[in-house]
């Protein structure tokens, strides 16, 4: 069955055209004018035509401090998919020493035959024993092209230095990518001591333990460590201008560093976490949430291409399960809720605002991710893609609600708050998953995607 998307404004990452796009079964077939052609007509007039934007920071049902994030594989893609993101790539985490197998076997049952959109996996390593290095290749020859370590969370998550340099040095011999969470996990570990000991506990204290410099250290450590094994490296959720100055650094001596910042760092701060009652705990996340003084200056590094990537680092968990750490601020789980709101909020920021244009909007979103995490048939529209499709309409009004939202949290970080513009339509492989606000299909639509090793040429 043949679609044609008619009369829309077709945005890529390198231009922006008037034209209609032809999609026969799951793929782009072509972009231009199509007269007479027996197709499904989508009307797109006065809309934009964008890639399905890619959220590659993403952790649906996540254990994390003896709780999981609250939505699933369903819900999280469907929330996904509402707010124009036709795939994920999810973080599978080593729950056991001595390899990832098991692990990644955990995260694919829990994701096949849930999703409503494509999802990939990287894999995160917590042991990083040499069972688990060797097994790294065998995650490579199943489409896992990147890994992910943590500087931060000790005893729990995080590596040590000598770990994170063996990861590095093998994800490079196999052409994989190495991710980090860059922040100084002992010393925080150490002011978070001295706050609980002051009686400290309210969750504005998880931010202020958690200082600009703790980030900036890590990030600098993690760069200089990847350049001298030779290998490329992604920094993630880059919070603060101190944190991407260090892979500006690296990046202007070569380095091939790269990095992304979050929708939470670019329209929320600190003050979030100062709000009355226990509502603080809804903005815990790690990094914290930063002074608003940085902002301008991440959005500068998106526009100069600094960083390379805007993404979610989607992991939501309802008001009961942030009362895990009332008394306690180090006990509340960390995450927002997010993989719904980051094109509008982009568009809205960003396009509308004039700080962005919609080239680098969908660059940011969906181009870049494709081409940093071997998405080879996703990110662009042309023929041979993969038919994931936003149809963006500026005129389609959004309050972001409770009401509105599909994740599945008590709670919406951006409530009452208003976008000129919003999805109407998004296709995963030429299906039409959200149709002007309602999800048509049914968990399993969407598919595990092998991914392709990492190749800084395509960037
Ligand atoms: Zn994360």
């Amino acid at each position: 069955m043949r679609k044609l998307i008619r009369g829309g404004t077709v945005v890529n990452a390198s231009e922006s055209a008037t034209a209609d796009v032809l999609v026969d079964g799951e793929t782009v077939v072509g972009v231009g004018r199509f007269d007479g052609v027996d197709a499904e007509v989508i009307d797109a007039t006065g809309c934009f035509v964008l890639p399905g934007a890619i959220d590659n920071h993403t952790h649906l049902s996540m254990p994390f401090g003896g709780t999981w994030s609250a939505d699933d594989y369903d819900t999280g893609t469907r929330a996904a998919a509402a707010g124009g993101t036709t795939c994920i790539v999810d973080f599978a985490l080593q729950m056991h020493r001595g390899g990832l197998r098991s692990s990644l076997e955990e995260w694919m049952g829990r994701a096949e035959g849930a999703a409503h959109v494509d999802y990939g996996f990287h894999m995160a390593i917590t042991n990083a024993d040499a069972a688990t290095i060797a097994d790294m290749s065998s995650m490579v020859d199943e489409g896992i092209t990147s890994f992910k370590v943590f500087l931060a969370y000790p005893n729990v998550l995080m590596v040590t230095d000598d770990q994170y340099l063996a990861v590095l040095e093998r994800a490079r011999d196999l052409e994989a990518l190495t991710m980090v969470h860059c922040e100084n996990g002992h010393a925080i570990a150490h002011l978070v001591s001295k706050a609980l000991a002051a009686g400290q506990t309210d969750p504005i204290h998880h931010a202020l333990t958690r200082p600009e410099t703790m980030e900036a250290e890590a990030t600098g450590r993690a760069v200089r460590l990847a350049g001298f094994a030779g290998a490329p490296v992604f920094v993630v959720h880059v919070s603060c201008k101190a944190a991407a100055d260090e892979i500006i650094r690296a990046r202007a001596a070569g380095a091939r560093a790269y990095g992304e910042t979050c929708i939470q760092y670019l329209f929320n701060s600190v003050d979030d976490l100062r709000r009355p009652g226990f509502e603080g705990a809804r903005y815990v996340c790690s990094p914290p949430l930063r002074d608003a003084a940085n902002q301008p200056h991440l959005w500068d590094a998106l526009r100069l291409d600094h960083l390379q990537i805007v993404s979610t680092d989607h992991c939501p968990f309802n008001d009961e399960q942030k009362r895990l750490g009332l008394g306690d601020f180090s006990k509340i789980p960390n995450g927002l809720a997010a993989i719904q709101h980051r094109l509008p909020m982009l568009w809205e920021h960003g396009v509308r605002a004039g700080r962005l244009s919609p080239n680098r909007v969908v660059e940011i979103t969906s181009t870049a991710v494709a081409r940093m995490f071997g998405l080879e048939r996703k990110g662009w529209i042309g023929a041979g893609a993969d038919a994931d499709i936003v149809v963006f309409d500026p005129a389609r009004r959004h309050v972001f609600s409770c009401a509105t939202s599909l994740m599945n949290v008590d709670y919406d970080i951006y409530e009452g708050r208003e976008v000129a513009g919003s999805p109407r339509l998004t296709l995963s492989r030429g299906t039409v998953v959200w149709d002007d606000g309602r999800i048509c299909t049914r968990p399993g639509h969407g598919q595990y995607v092998r991914r392709a090793v990492f190749d800084a040429r395509r960037l």
